[in-house]
């Protein structure tokens, strides 16, 4: 069988591959080695620099004390002071309700920290799929191995959840009842761990591409690779405590509207099935996540353990928090609209698992792994026979066969469909859940352009080829 791929001097060529031949594995050029060494190096700031991310780690925790006041005291409404005299008092009103209603008091330190304790300790302990992660330039191109245990500690994370709400040891309510309280605890986790990290890292020499200002380094981060005996902090904290604290705040929502009204909304269930989807994919194919851009690039800085910490989890669904405060009428749709929402959902959430599935594997059989996990659900197309790929000149390949035939991204235009979905589940109620599509799209937008911009330095001439072929980056016709 004839395939076509193309040239290192990009010419369209054919290739001979039988049915069954696997995609061969790679080997970094080097020019590639020179390149990869190269951006193992500051190269420029990026998000406004030391000012820009100073004022990103102050304006975060305001902006999350604010969105939750309104949507928690004012119904939704983004409150604002009523004249210029109104100023102090204004602040005053917002200082006191974060002080009555979101103290870190030792409710919240329990609740948090055991999840904590209970998901490192998880990691440490469950069996789980053995990953080889992708060469690391600035290891020398070695390769770490991953313990894939997410799925079995998400299990018994639920099991042991459903025991502990049942016999009423921790009811599951409490979540949303305790949420301001709780999401002040996740925020001085995420300031005291990223720089923790930062102190750490630079005591033990194991920093990287470090552009030599304080602030900006432990915003970005210092070290690539950080470990625990066998747990990477990196992938652990990406997974197992941002998603399960937004599936577990839906769970708590229902069980809220459940107790009060005897019933679970279509809005509600709609939510923790999404956010099970959700989590459940990031734990179902976590073998793939250290193929990502975030594993084998991105530092483990402010910006991400913030996010991580407390970012996703408490301002991701506030969906939920309104749903669970408010009567099911302010928020109720027709059937066909209901229809429509949970069929719009399970497209998106169809083509970004496959379209993650269909690259990660094609990396993985780039690294000469040809069986994959088999773990539920395996949706149709997550794996393609003889993809079409560019043989860069660097040594990688870049993957123009399946959803990737047709966008550059389509995994984010998935993605963003799904959190646009997490906001109209209430429709016009309130638009404080819609936050997390509007954050989203500024971060997908900005982190495209600082990817394609990295891929472009990484893979030259080759990159430009691949455009041409793949021309449109986000929706196929459109853009
Ligand atoms: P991608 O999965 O798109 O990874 C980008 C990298 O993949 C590139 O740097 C390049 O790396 C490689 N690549 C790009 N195109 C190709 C190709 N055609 N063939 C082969 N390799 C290619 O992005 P992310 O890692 O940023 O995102 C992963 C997922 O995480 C997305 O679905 C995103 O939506 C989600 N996400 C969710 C967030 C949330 O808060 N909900 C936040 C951030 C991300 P190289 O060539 O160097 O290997």
């Amino acid at each position: 069988m004839s395939v076509p791929s193309y040239g290192t001097n990009g010419e369209l060529r054919q290739r001979s591959v039988a049915p069954e031949e696997p995609v061969k594995t790679v080997t970094t050029t080097d020019e590639g080695r020179k390149m990869d060494e190269l951006l193992d190096k500051h190269q420029t700031y990026e998000f406004g620099g030391p000012w820009g991310v100073t004022a990103m780690m102050i304006g975060f925790p305001i902006l999350m004390y604010y969105l939750w006041i309104c949507l928690w005291f004012y119904d939704g409404k983004l409150v604002i002071p009523t004249s210029t005299d109104d100023i102090v008092p204004f602040l005053e009103r917002m200082w006191a309700h974060v002080r009555d209603d979101a103290s870190p008091n030792a409710y919240a330190w329990k609740v948090y920290t055991g999840l904590v304790v209970y998901q490192l300790f998880l990691a440490w302990v469950m069996p789980g799929y053995q990953q080889e992660g992708l060469p690391v330039p600035s290891l020398g191109y070695k390769t770490l191995m991953y313990n894939c245990n997410a799925l079995y500690s998400l299990y018994a994370t639920m099991i042991t959840a459903a025991g502990l709400h049942y016999y009423h040891i921790f009811r599951l309510t409490e979540i949303i009842d305790n949420y301001g309280h709780i999401m002040s605890v996740a925020m001085i986790y995420g300031f005291a761990v990223s720089f923790g990290m930062y102190f750490i890292t630079v005591a033990t020499s194991n920093e990287i591409r470090m552009s030599g200002s304080f602030i900006y380094d432990v915003f970005m981060g210092a070290c690539l690779n950080p470990r625990i005996g066998p747990v990477d902090l990196k992938m652990w904290a990406e997974v197992r405590i941002p998603w399960v604290i937004v599936f577990f705040l839906a769970v708590s929502g229902g069980c809220h509207q459940y107790e009060q009204y005897g019933y679970v909304t279509p809005n509600m269930a709609f939510m923790i099935l999404a956010t099970w989807l959700y989590l459940n994919a990031c734990a179902k194919g976590e073998e793939c996540i250290p193929q990502t851009w975030d594993m084998y690039h991105e530092k483990w800085g402010f910006m991400v353990i913030f996010w991580n910490f407390a970012g996703v989890p408490f301002t991701y669904v506030y969906s939920v928090v309104y749903m669970a405060s408010h009567e099911p009428s302010k928020y109720q749709f027709s059937t066909p609209t209901y229809v429509f929402l949970f069929t719009t959902l399970l497209t998106a959430y169809y083509i970004w698992d496959t379209s993650m599935s269909q690259k990660s594997r094609f990396k993985m059989q780039t690294q000469g792994i040809h069986t994959f996990r088999n773990t539920f659900p395996q949706l149709p197309w997550g794996t393609l026979k003889n993809p079409e790929f560019i043989q860069t000149a660097h040594g990688n390949r870049l993957l123009i066969s399946g959803w990737w035939r047709y966008s550059r991204k389509p995994n984010y235009v998935a993605d963003w469909v799904m959190s646009f979905s997490w906001g109209v589940i209430i429709g016009g109620a309130t638009i404080i859940p819609y936050f997390y599509s509007v954050f989203f799209i500024t971060v997908l937008v900005h982190r495209c352009g600082r990817d394609f911009e990295r891929c472009s330095m990484k893979y030259g001439k080759d990159w430009e080829r691949y455009c041409s072929i793949v021309k449109y980056k986000f929706i196929p016709g459109v853009y």
